[in-house]
């Protein structure tokens, strides 16, 4: 029989394995998808909950200078022409005459249809705003849009939150939320959808010291992704050059990732100057000015943005965490995932349904519920269990054996190096509490015993 191998990640594995495992379904599947739209299923909701609660807690929670906001998606049209996004928000589009799909122009490396090298029509501008009404009559005056990033509802809010906060120059609006863009080819899995979610922040800065903050935002930025273990080699700042930014930037560096289809931007750092304040002050009339108490001026704030898409955040832990390594004759494929961003934390496994063996394991399931994403798992031999936790990414298993019924004790089995632990079960949440936050698994509570391998 020739031996199997350890072979690499791909982006047909990963849909699949995603697919196969409840994390992300394609949207309105029985009726054959929608393009560009996504489903989480119930393991990636919670992939997804630990995500946006990792860089909530990192931005928001553990500084002071940091308030968060959850604005609407529907915005007065008004917004949108004062950002510029109606005249800009726009991609080059070609045609295929040939077979009549649609392209983004910059993303074409020859100037012939990819699909089947038929010849392109001229490009023409195309504005990737979603489009609605609002209120029952069709009519141009009611005309809504879908937003296409969260920054707006910042930006309109800051003498809001200037004035009910308290906070003072530098500090930062955070938000979270759904974003829309009529993208022209979707595309790599959740990467480039049509319908995502944004986390972002606007950080408020006194003119003149934008360089220094920006500096500081690309910097942590990168940190993050360090702290929740995404491999250093992955990760590569890009720097745009000067002639390619963005209507708003002065400049912005992109922080990539490698990921199955090459290099690409994860996460965008923009210093958008006082661009933004400017435009909304103009168009609304209302000032947009800020007092400097302690060095009595007024001035309106630079803005350096950190934008990150909450999908091609998780496609880059998913891809980062993927391994497939040798287990005897067979491939064993898991997830690494940080413990805090790991999508169950705990799976409790009896060795058999018999019925008292059930109910011990059930009442251990039900003291660990509470404190942590649990699983309970009775189907199937352990090791085919083992294997499914670890294509979930669990990064610890509680193993309920006969055993357990006269010593009360639990194995705690660990993903990264399938070793063994035996603890007493009434220091099994503590326990579990410790490894997760980091602790050795050979740190024995009180009773404990390194098991067998
Ligand atoms: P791209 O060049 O890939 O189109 P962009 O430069 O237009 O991206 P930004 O406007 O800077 O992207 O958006 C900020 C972040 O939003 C991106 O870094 C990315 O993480 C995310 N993002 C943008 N467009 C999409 C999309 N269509 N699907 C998923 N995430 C997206």
């Amino acid at each position: 029989m020739p031996e199997k191998k350890p072979g690499k990640l791909t982006m047909e594995k990963l849909v699949s394995l995603c697919q196969r495992r409840g994390f992300i379904f394609p949207s309105s599947d029985i009726y054959g998808g929608l393009s560009g739209c996504w489903d989480y299923g119930p393991v990636g909701i919670e992939l997804k909950r630990n995500v946006k609660e990792a860089w909530w807690r990192s931005i928001v929670q553990e500084r002071d200078d940091m308030v968060g906001m959850d604005t609407s998606i529907l915005m007065n049209s008004k917004v949108w022409e004062a950002s510029g996004h109606v005249t800009n928000f726009k991609d080059p589009l070609v045609e295929c005459k040939e077979c009549h799909l649609r392209w983004k122009a910059d993303d074409l490396k020859e100037n012939k249809c990819p699909s089947c090298g038929g010849a392109l029509t001229e490009e023409r501008m195309f504005n990737t705003m979603f489009k609605t009404f609002i209120g029952p009559v069709e009519e141009d005056a009611a005309v809504v849009y879908l937003r296409p990033e969260t920054a707006q509802g910042m930006f309109v809010n800051f003498q809001n939150v200037v004035s009910t906060s308290r906070k003072r120059i530098p500090f930062g609006i955070a938000q979270q939320g759904r974003s829309f863009r009529n993208e022209i080819t979707t595309g790599n899995f959740i990467f480039r959808s049509r319908e995502f979610e944004l986390m972002e922040f606007e950080y408020f800065i006194k003119p003149g010291t934008d360089a220094k903050w920006f500096d500081y935002w690309v910097e942590e930025r990168l940190n993050w992704y360090l702290k929740l273990g995404i491999k250093k080699e992955n990760l590569k700042p890009y720097e745009h050059p000067k002639e390619k930014l963005a209507h708003y930037a002065r400049s912005c560096t992109d922080i990539t990732y490698n990921y199955p289809h090459g290099w690409s931007e994860l996460e965008g750092i923009a210093n958008r100057t006082d661009f933004d304040l400017k435009q909304h002050a103009a168009a609304s009339g209302k000032s947009m000015e800020y007092f400097d108490d302690e060095n009595k001026e007024h001035y309106i704030p630079y803005i350096v943005e950190p934008s990150l898409g909450v999908d091609r955040a998780i496609l880059a832990f998913l891809c980062d965490a993927y391994e497939e390594e040798p287990d005897k004759d067979e491939i064993r494929v898991v997830f690494r995932f940080h413990p805090d961003i790991a999508p169950i934390k705990v799976a409790v496994l009896p060795l058999s349904r018999k019925e008292n063996l059930a109910a011990f394991a059930k009442d251990v399931y039900k003291t660990l519920r509470p404190c942590f994403t649990t699983h309970y798992d009775d189907t199937q031999s352990i090791g085919r269990r083992y294997r499914r936790q670890d294509e979930l990414g669990t990064p610890y298993c509680v193993t309920i054996d006969f055993q357990s019924l006269e010593d009360n004790m639990a194995t705690i089995r660990e993903r990264d190096s399938m070793k063994q632990i035996r603890v007493p079960v009434a220091a099994l949440k503590d326990t579990l509490l410790a490894k997760l936050a980091g602790e050795d698994l050979f740190v024995l509570p009180e009773g404990g015993q390194i098991w067998k391998e």
